[in-house]
This record gives structure tokens, C-alpha cells and sequence, in this order.
């Protein structure tokens, strides 16, 4: 398919996990895919593996969404190779957890300046682009159940989650005007490297008392009774950015098997 037709979209953390996976199904839909990651050895093998499963094209440019000026670079690359923006997924993001009363102020300004500082530069970045070039563009960002329901061992990271559904309203309300739509989908447990480091971490802090135990806990939670795969997010979020949910923005959909109800 040629993807100057189809456009381009932007995944940030699409190296591996969930966003490599959305990355796997816009390409499969014929965009041309900017994989926009801080580990350029693993974004550069998903980009080659992505392509070479036919569709459209994926891209590796190195990114650190907390830093505005790669994003910009991003974005132009995404321009100048697939001649337009049609399509941001906000999405790179990481959790460290600590036990609540001892949650430090590195960790706090840590988490926020990626999953929530990051999420703003990449709406920012993303809507001037396509204000610029009059698209009617999708914006899409990686909440978190942790976004609905604090969790103790990871406040920040729920702090990080609530800003990501608060810029997600906040963009909409801004961008509705120029026609650019801003949602955002929220997993629950996923299975993927980020999970892994958490449950080793959640053991070593004594939080759990086996590796997987944390996860397996969470699990049992979970009314369609198993944790997710990343494949498990992508029909969600395939639908966000296809003239499906030309009428939505602002939203946030829970993507969680039926862990948290609200
Ligand atoms: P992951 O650790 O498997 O992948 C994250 C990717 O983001 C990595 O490739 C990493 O290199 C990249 N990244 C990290 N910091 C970056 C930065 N500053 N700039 C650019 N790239 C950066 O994680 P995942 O599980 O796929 O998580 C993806 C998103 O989904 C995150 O926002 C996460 O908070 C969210 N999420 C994950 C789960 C889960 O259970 N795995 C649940 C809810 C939400």
C-alpha cells in the first residue's frame, strides 16, 4: 500500500510491548509508522521486523518524549517522509514502584516528566503539526487502570495516569475546534517487559512473596479471569484512530478483562 495515501502516525515506546503492538497494527492498516523510542537497538529491529510484514512502513527515529526538541524532529521526519501527521499515539511510560510513605522525590519527578510531561509535549507537538497542515487528525494516549484507582505502591505512577486522562480532556476541549480528536485508552495488566521489571521489583521491596505472585494476585482481580496480552489493546485503539470514533474525543476506554468498574 502506499503510505503517502494512507499518511503517517507516530508510536511513542513502540520498541517493544504494548506500543511496538499498535505500531504492528497501523502499519498492518497501510500507515507509515514512526517508531519513536529512547532504545534505538530494539526500535531499529521492530522497525525492520514490522515492515518486512508488509502493509506500510515502519521507521525507527530516536525520541525522548520528555525532551521537546526530539519530538519536533519526530514529527517532521514523519512529515517529510509519509507527507502528514494523521495519527499520535502518546504511549511511552514506565512505573518504579515504592511503598507509599517512602516514595521519593526522584521517583516522583521521575514518572511525571515521562508519562505525564511527555504526553502534554507529544499532544502540543502533534496538534500544531496538524493545525499546520489542516488534517483532522486522531491523538491517542496510554492511560492506565492506575488512572481511575490510586494504587500504594505506585502513587506516582497513578498521579502519572490521572494527568494522562486530564490532558486527554484538556487536549480535546483545546483541539475540538481544529477538528483534532483526543482520547485515550486505559489497560489493565498487561504482559509485557514493563510487568516483568514490576513484579521483580514488587518482590524485592517485600511487597510480594514470590516472583509472579504480584501478578498472579492482580490477576485473580480480573473478571475475564487472565492478564492481557498486548495484542489484547490494539482493536481498541485501532478503533480510536479509524473514522469509527470520528464523534468521540475526551474519552477514556478501559481495556482491563473487568478489573476496575466505574
Ligand atoms: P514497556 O516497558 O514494555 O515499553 C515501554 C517502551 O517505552 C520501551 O520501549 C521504552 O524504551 C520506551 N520509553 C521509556 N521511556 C521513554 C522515553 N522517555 N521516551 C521514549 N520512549 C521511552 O511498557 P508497556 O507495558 O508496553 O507500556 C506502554 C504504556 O502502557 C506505558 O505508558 C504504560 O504505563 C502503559 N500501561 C502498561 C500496562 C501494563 O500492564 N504493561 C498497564 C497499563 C498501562
Amino acid at each position: 500500500m502506499n503510505t503517502q495515501a494512507r499518511g503517517g502516525a507516530i508510536v511513542t515506546g513502540a520498541a517493544r510491548g504494548i506500543g511496538r503492538e499498535i505500531a504492528a497494527g497501523l502499519v498492518a492498516d497501510g500507515f507509515g509508522v514512526i517508531i519513536a523510542d529512547v532504545d534505538q537497538t530494539a526500535g531499529e529491529a521492530t522497525a525492520a521486523a514490522l515492515t518486512a510484514e508488509g502493509g506500510g512502513e515502519a521507521v525507527f527515529v530516536r525520541v525522548d518524549v520528555t525532551d521537546r526538541a526530539s519530538v519536533k524532529a519526530a514529527v517532521e521526519a514523519c512529515r517529510a517522509r509519509f507527507g502528514s501527521l494523521r495519527v499520535m499515539i502518546n504511549n511511552a511510560g514506565f512505573n518504579k514502584p515504592e511503598p507509599f510513605l517512602e516514595i521519593t522525590e526522584k521517583t516522583w519527578h521521575g514518572i511525571l516528566e515521562v508519562n505525564a510531561l511527555g504526553v502534554l509535549i507529544g499532544i502540543q507537538e502533534a496538534g500544531k503539526a496538524m493545525i499546520a497542515d489542516g488534517i483532522k487528525g486522531k491523538i491517542i494516549n496510554t492511560a492506565s487502570i492506575a488512572g481511575r484507582t490510586g494504587f500504594a505502591d505506585f502513587a506516582a505512577y497513578s498521579v502519572s495516569k490521572a494527568a494522562v486522562i486530564s490532558l486527554t480532556q484538556a487536549g480535546a476541549r483545546a483541539l475540538a475546534p481544529k477538528g483534532i480528536t483526543v482520547n485515550a485508552f486505559a489497560p489493565g495488566v498487561v504482559a509485557t517487559p514493563l510487568w516483568e521489571q514490576l513484579d521483580k521489583d514488587l518482590y524485592a521491596m517485600g511487597a510480594s512473596a514470590a516472583p509472579g505472585e504480584a501478578m498472579n494476585s492482580l490477576a485473580s482481580q480480573i473478571l475475564l479471569g487472565r492478564v492481557a496480552d498486548p495484542k489484547d489493546v490494539v482493536g481498541t485503539v485501532k478503533f480510536l484512530w479509524s473514522e469509527q470514533s470520528d464523534y468521540m474525543t475526551g474519552q477514556v476506554l478501559l481495556i482491563d478483562g473487568g478489573m476496575v468498574l466505574q
